[in-house]
């Protein structure tokens, strides 16, 4: 009874209804028998992209023809986007995209996906269809390939980003992983730099997110992956700032930090904020500036952070009422105007004798006053 959204279900039934087959399948299934959130619906069918439109504006719904050649309309209800994908069998790939064939088999439909927890389906009553026996392995917490791990990651090359991706999420951090898929992925690591760095850059994000990216990450290196994606980068610190970060939600650009690499931007394809994010958070680690000063100079956000990897990287604790501090420097307001130093001081001069008498009161922990500030 998870398909309780009422479009996921007016959408089934109305295939249903039309004489065809319709399941929602993949990370909506999973995340519901596991009782996480569901990011989107996504609803598998052999009924023809151009039929599952035709039937849903019929019935009112808006939609998007999003990649009728790939077989995906997106289906809207009270604008919740329903992405309907009509099943498909894989013809040939190139390591990167594949060239797909409707079918009107749901094993086929089933064969073409990358694990079997991602291979689950459920019919309009909540029903399970599990073709590859993907139920157990999830309940089992186990990242299984679909097939043989070494062929699939041929196929396409994510896929072992994907596969250290959802044992980050997904996966028995007691248990390890599946040693023929680590070797797969070991042994196809240079197969990664024949993908896009926006695709890469996307599962990376992801993997970053989970609750405890660390034994993926521990994985990803030994596996040789890490250091192609990010040169120079480590997953040694991921653990110990993982142990520390509670209450604080998991943010994965502090886990990126974390990891030490260098070029992140170019890797990840990061957008101009999360550069600047990082880049800040780097400097605000690797200054000698405490608790307070970095807040007041990056903000409550990036000075938590920095703490928060600073302790991780060298083992010391944190230190002792390092939130409150931040609190307080977060809060500080600099004394002194540009109006107070006029009309003595212009230009250049004027902007250099401001600086230095923020630095000065900066040092003195906050406390000086505008008076003890003037000139
Ligand atoms: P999430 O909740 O994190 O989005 P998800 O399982 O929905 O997880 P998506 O990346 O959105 O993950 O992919 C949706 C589904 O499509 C997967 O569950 C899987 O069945 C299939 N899939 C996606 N990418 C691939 C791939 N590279 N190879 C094979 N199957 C894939
Ligand atoms: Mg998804």
């Amino acid at each position: 009874d998870w398909i309780e959204e009422e479009g996921t279900q007016r959408i089934l039934r109305l295939l249903n209804g039309a004489g065809h087959q319709a399941y929602v399948v993949g990370g909506c299934v999973r995340n519901a028998i596991l009782g996480v959130p569901i990011a989107d619906v996504d609803i598998a069918t052999d009924a023809r992209p151009q039929r599952v439109a035709e039937l849903a504006r019929d019935a009112g719904f808006k939609v998007v023809p999003t990649g009728l050649d790939h077989g995906t309309v997106t289906v809207i209800h009270n604008g919740i986007p329903h992405e309907v994908t009509t099943f498909r069998r894989d013809v040939t790939t190139d390591g990167r995209r594949a060239v797909v064939a409707f079918s009107y088999r749901i094993e086929d439909d089933a064969a073409r996906r990358d694990f079997t927890m991602n291979a689950l389906y459920a019919d309009a009553d909540g029903q399970v269809i599990d073709p590859l026996g993907g139920l157990p392995d999830l309940l089992a917490r186990r990242v299984r390939f679909v097939g043989d791990p070494e062929a699939r990651i041929r196929e396409d090359y994510l896929r072992i980003l994907r596969f250290f991706r959802f044992h980050a999420h997904y996966g028995d951090p007691q248990a390890g992983m599946d040693p023929d898929a680590l070797a797969a992925c070991a042994a196809n690591a240079d197969g990664i730099t024949r993908l896009s760095r926006e695709r890469i850059g996307h599962e990376m994000r992801r993997l970053l997110d989970a609750p405890d990216p660390a034994p993926a990450l521990a994985g990803m290196e030994s596996a040789g992956v890490l250091h192609r994606i990010l040169p120079g980068a480590t997953s040694r610190f991921v653990a110990p700032l993982v142990h520390l970060e509670p209450p604080y939600a998991p943010d994965w650009r502090r886990r990126l930090a974390a990891l030490g690499g260098s070029d992140e931007e170019e890797a990840l394809r990061l957008s101009r904020a999360e550069a600047r994010h990082l880049h800040s958070l780097k400097s605000a680690v690797e200054s000698g500036a405490g608790p307070a000063e970095l807040a007041y100079r990056h903000g409550a956000q990036i000075a938590r952070d920095a703490i928060l990897l600073r302790s991780a990287m060298t083992g010391a604790p944190l230190p002792p009422g390092w939130e409150d501090e931040i609190a307080r420097g977060a809060a500080a307001v600099f004394p002194l105007r540009a109006a107070d130093l006029m009309p003595r001081y212009q230009g250049a001069e004027l902007g250099a004798r401001l600086k230095e008498a923020e630095e000065r009161w900066i040092r003195s922990g906050f406390s000086l006053s505008r008076e003890q500030l003037l000139p």
